[in-house]
């Protein structure tokens, strides 16, 4: 095969044995079938894989090669997300700061950037707002939307310009409104039944990434959804709150709980560390300690 002829496209979706491989420079979608070396060698694209294709006739095509992952996503399965957008709300439904802190320690985990949206701010009073953005806005980029109103849905476009992005948030938070005002004919597996029924019918259960007429791709089906935090160790779980600054409590190993010399809970008495992301640690250390001890 003439390497001249090789393209790169990005995976968007898959039919059963046959993927969808949407071309990164003319968008144009071609049907692939993947080289016998992939079986041989025991390594098979998923979604968001950037591949190097050959055209074969019309829009049919032959995937040669995979690149290198630079990120890799177990649920859904997708390769190469550039951030999470976290949607959170305060009232309907009243979302607990520490499930919001989950979500962080579970993408942090993962080692992706975040962005968070606290949508329905035609709910909110002004207060409600300004306390959140007290919480967040020093350790992520904050976007205040309204699905409702458009409130917020230019700068939340702007995040996801020309990025792979993953949606996560409790359910309810308008995950599926937010992507509908951005786009209106964005084809998203909205709802549980909806959901099952897609997936009944297709043969497959991979994700599938939606291109956004203003450039780049959101993922159609939510992650972090089990909230499961199981696999997190202790020592691992500090360093996802970015803000504790472990290096410079007295004890190396300082889990701030009732150590001497606690820079953490120094800075929790002096308000540089809001109390709830503290307690929400607090929660999550002890909820793997008692794991630990019942295994
Ligand atoms: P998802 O489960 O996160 O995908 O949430 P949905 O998009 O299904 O939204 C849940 C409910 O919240 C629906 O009834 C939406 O109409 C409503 N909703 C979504 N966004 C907003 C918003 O910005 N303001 C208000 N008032 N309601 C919203
Ligand atoms: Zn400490």
């Amino acid at each position: 095969i003439n390497k001249a002829l090789r393209r790169r496209g990005i995976v968007v979706k898959f039919y059963s044995n046959l993927l969808v491989v949407e071309d990164i420079e003319t968008g144009e979608q071609f049907l692939c079938k993947l080289r016998g070396k992939f079986k041989k060698q025991g390594i098979r694209p998923i979604t968001g894989d950037i591949v190097e294709y050959t055209k074969i006739v019309g829009n049919e095509g032959v995937v040669e090669n995979i690149l290198n992952r630079k990120s890799e996503l177990k649920k859904p399965s997708v390769a190469n997300i550039d951030q999470v957008i976290i949607v959170t709300t305060i009232d309907k439904p009243a979302v607990p700061l520490d499930i919001l802190d989950r979500f962080i320690v579970l993408v942090e985990y993962e080692g992706l950037p975040i962005v968070i949206v606290l949508n329905k701010v035609d709910l909110l009073k002004e207060e409600q707002i300004k306390e959140f953005e007290s919480i967040y806005k020093k350790l992520y980029p904050v976007v205040k939307t309204s699905a409702m109103t458009g409130y917020g849905i230019e700068e939340l476009k702007q995040q996801l310009s020309g990025k792979i992005s993953v949606f996560a948030g409790m359910s309810g938070v308008g995950k599926s409104s937010l992507l509908n005002s951005i786009e209106n004919n964005l084809k998203l597996r909205t709802g549980e039944i909806s959901e099952k029924l897609g997936r009944g019918k297709h043969t497959t259960t991979a994700a599938e990434l939606l291109r956004l007429s203003f450039g780049g791709w959101v993922v159609d089906t939510p992650g972090f959804a089990s909230l499961d935090i199981d696999h997190i160790s202790e020592n691992i779980l500090r360093e996802l709150f970015i803000e504790f600054e472990n290096d410079k409590c007295y004890f190396p190993d300082c889990y701030h709980i009732d150590e001497p010399g606690c820079h953490v809970k120094e800075m929790v008495k002096k308000g540089k560390i809001p109390y709830s992301r503290y307690e929400s640690y607090q929660r999550m250390l002890e909820e793997l300690q008692e794991l630990r001890k019942e295994a």
